[in-house]
Formats: C-alpha cells, structure tokens, sequence
C-alpha cells in the first residue's frame, strides 16, 4: 500500500522500468501463473496446456510480426536468460569467446564479467557461468558509442565466437552494419541485446538489427516494450531455429512463466496498434528533456548529436560534487522529491577515480512518463524540479508536494484499449 501510494505520486525515470495497462495486468493475474508447461507449443511435457499453448502460439505470432521475423521464442524468463540462450547457442562452453560493449561504458553485468574500482574481475555474472573468455569492443566516449576502426581491430585480432550488440547506456544506434560484416570474415555469430530499445526497434525508429547483420536478439518485455517481467529471443535465420529452441530448453530451464507469456501477448497487441504513436513521443520526450536540461545549465552528454536517438538522457554531475554531491547524492536528493532515477557510471568515471556507489552521471528514461501521457511540455517541468533541486538547492520536501500535485494530471496508462478491448478478443483462453 504504501510503495503504491507513494510511486503513483512520483515522477518515474528509471530507464529500464515501465507500465502495464490493466489488461495485462488482468492476463498476470490469470490462473496460467499456477500451472506447468515446458517444451515448445504442441510437445509440453505436462497435461492441462490446451488453452496454454494457443495463448503461447498466439504470443510467438505476435512477436514475430512485431519484430518482422521467422522466429519468436517467448519462453526466457527475463533479458538476463535470453543472453543465455545465445551464449548458449552461438559459444562453445569453457573456451568459447565473446566479445561485448564495456561494462562501464555502458554495457550490461550479464555480458562480461563485473570489474572492481581497482580493476579486479569478478567472475560468476551470466557471461562468465558458461566459462567464457570475454573481451570488450571499443568504444567513443565523445559520441557515446561503438568505435567502429578500433573494434574492427579487436576483433580480427581476437577472433571471438560471438560478438553481443547492445548495452544499457544506449543513447544511439551501435554500428551492427560495419562490425558484423567483420564477424563474418572471422566466422563469428552476432548477437544484438535489445533489453532496453526493443520497443523502440519493433515500432520502427532505432535500427533494425536482424536486417543489419544480427544472428539472433534477445530482449526484456518490459523497459521500452511495456510488458511484464520477461524475456525473449528473436530470430530471422531459419537455418537457426532448432539451435536457439534447444539452446533455451532442456538446456537452461524448466518451465517458463505462462502468465507472463499471456501479459507479453497483450502488451504486444497494444504496440501493434499503438506503438508507433507511443514510441515516436517516448524519443521526442528524451530529446526535448535533453533540450530543457540542457538549457537549465546541466551538462547534458551528446549535445552535438541531439543529445539521444533512444528513451534514455544521460548528464555528468561532475559539477555539482561540491555543492550537492555526486549521482549517489543526487539519486536520494531526487527520491526526497519523489522523482525517482538511477546513478549510472559514465566512461571517464572509473578512470577518473569515482565508484559506482556514487558515480558522476545519472541515466533518466522517458518510457513510463510518456505511457502516462506526459509529453514536451513537461518535460520542461520536470528539468524545472531538477534546477529547484540540484541547482537552486530547495527543499526537497517542497518539492515534493509540487511533483505530487503536477503528477495528479498523469494517472492512467496511455496507449492501450479501453476494455472490453483486442487484446481481451485475441485472448478469451486465460
Ligand atoms: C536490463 C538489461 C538486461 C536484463 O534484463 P532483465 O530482464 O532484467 O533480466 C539485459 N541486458 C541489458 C543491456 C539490460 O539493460
């Protein structure tokens, strides 16, 4: 109760994090989250799946259509697992080798292993369980993406198995194009981890890795897609279908999350039909709060290129280390005002001397206000709460009862249907 009060008087900026209408909500709640299916449509092992396996199949049809594709495989619990099922399929185990984006640029903690301030590795993250060796690409801290020249480099010279796209900090397109066409030279497979921008690539406005040269993309249902908690892989190489099916179970699970295979088919009608309205407005969002930060005097990354191409808005705090702190500070000055944000390491940090504890960025996401129906005009409003708080240095608490007041105008969930809706007519199974 009290976690719902408070969140639904708050201004939600957590980049990975959306929201669900009520008929997903409906569809995660259905009785599917009691049950047991394993195996693919058509060969469960477990009896009682007759409307189970048409809500999965209409999943799968779903997906594939929203991502224009010849293979869905909606089972994979979370992002997490769905990078698994790729090492799985395209890596040899032990001494297999894979190459992805720095962690403390921006890649993510399943996709090497996690190194400390002092520079140690820590092995046991998602990338490592298979026993991977794993290098990073190269990257360009002034335009916040892959170097094309020097990752090229890298991997003629390490001659990995795989090569992983995608990351967490992911202000624009990464250069799938030019690199994959150098993973072929070597013979490697090319993964794309669409955690964050999967929404914006089914809806058609960051790139489309599955035609600029990826093998296979795994995804989160639920940062810009605005699903449940789960994942997925997708594929348009008919030729790896079985390898990915098998790469996903037996090998690495049981049973899969049948109610969220329910709410992921919903959210998916949601953005067949509204999702290129919804996500055109979530980057017209970010690039406006870019703007309106930006002209408020913070130091918002990328301006020369428009400041992003996706949901997210990255800004150094450097500058505010004496005045209010760094993205640690700030992060908890921000949730007194009920304007919740992460701290995120930015690529100099780890160099220049700061942890992740208390970085000098934050990463802000224009998923979830947009859902809410936000749009540019506030998010002139919200840089104005950050200038209070971190520049004019108010009170928080006072703060707090304006971010109240203007989120009371921004209660429903956008870009769904009304019920009785689509999504109940293609789902009248759960
Ligand atoms: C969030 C994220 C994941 C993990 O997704 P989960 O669904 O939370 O497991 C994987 N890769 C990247 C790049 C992410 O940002």
């Amino acid at each position: 109760m009290e976690h719902h009060d408070e969140i639904s008087n708050a201004i939600p900026l957590i980049a990975s994090e959306n929201v669900t209408s009520p008929a997903v909500n409906e569809a995660i709640v259905s009785d599917f989250s009691h049950r047991y299916a394993e195996g693919w449509v058509g060969q469960r092992v477990y009896a009682g799946c007759k409307f189970i396996d048409k809500v999965e199949q209409i999943c799968i049809d779903l997906t594939k259509e929203y991502f224009n594709c010849c293979f869905a495989d909606v089972r994979p619990v979370s992002g997490v697992m769905a990078n698994l099922v790729l090492y799985n399929a395209f890596t040899s185990r032990n001494n297999g080798k894979m190459m992805a984006m720095p962690i403390p640029k921006g890649g993510h903690i399943s996709h090497a292993p996690y190194e400390t301030s002092s520079g140690r590795r820590i092995y046991g993250t998602a990338g490592t369980v298979r026993g991977l060796e794993i290098k990073y690409l190269a990257f360009d801290e002034e335009n916040m993406n892959l170097d094309v020249d020097e990752s090229a480099k890298a991997i003629r010279e390490f001659e990995p198995e795989m090569i992983l796209f995608g990351g967490s900090v992911f202000l624009f397109p990464h250069p799938v194009k030019e690199l994959s066409e150098v993973a072929k030279e070597i013979g490697a497979s090319v993964g794309y981890d669409s955690a964050h921008v999967a929404g914006l690539i089914g809806s058609g406005y960051f790139q489309d890795p599955l035609r600029e040269g990826a093998d296979a993309m795994s995804l989160s249902c639920h940062k810009t897609l605005p699903g449940p908690q789960t994942g997925a892989v997708v594929s348009d190489r008919e030729d790896l279908v079985d390898d990915l099916k098998n790469a996903a179970f037996p090998s690495l699970f049981s049973n899969h999350h049948l109610h969220n295979v329910a709410g992921f088919a919903v959210a998916l009608t949601e953005m067949l039909e509204f999702g290129k309205e919804y996500h055109k407005k979530v980057i017209e969002n970010a690039q406006a709060f870019g703007t309106a930060l930006n002209e408020r005097g913070f130091n918002v990354l990328c301006e020369h290129l428009g400041f992003t191409k996706s949901h997210q808005v990255v800004i150094n705090i450097v500058d505010f280390e004496k005045t209010v702190g760094l993205g640690g500070d700030i992060e908890r000055l921000l949730e007194d005002a009920n304007i919740i944000i992460n701290r995120n390491l930015l690529p100099w940090d780890i160099r220049e001397g700061r942890h992740y504890m208390n970085p000098g960025g934050l990463r802000l996401g224009t998923s979830e206000i947009t859902r809410l129906g936000m749009g540019k005009s506030e998010m002139v409003d919200i840089a104005e709460f950050f200038k209070k708080l971190i520049i004019d240095q108010k009170d928080p608490k006072k703060v707090r009862e304006e971010v109240a007041e203007f989120r009371k105008n921004f209660q429903e969930v956008k870009y769904c249907f009304n019920t009785p809706n689509k999504a109940y007519e293609y789902l009248k199974f759960y």
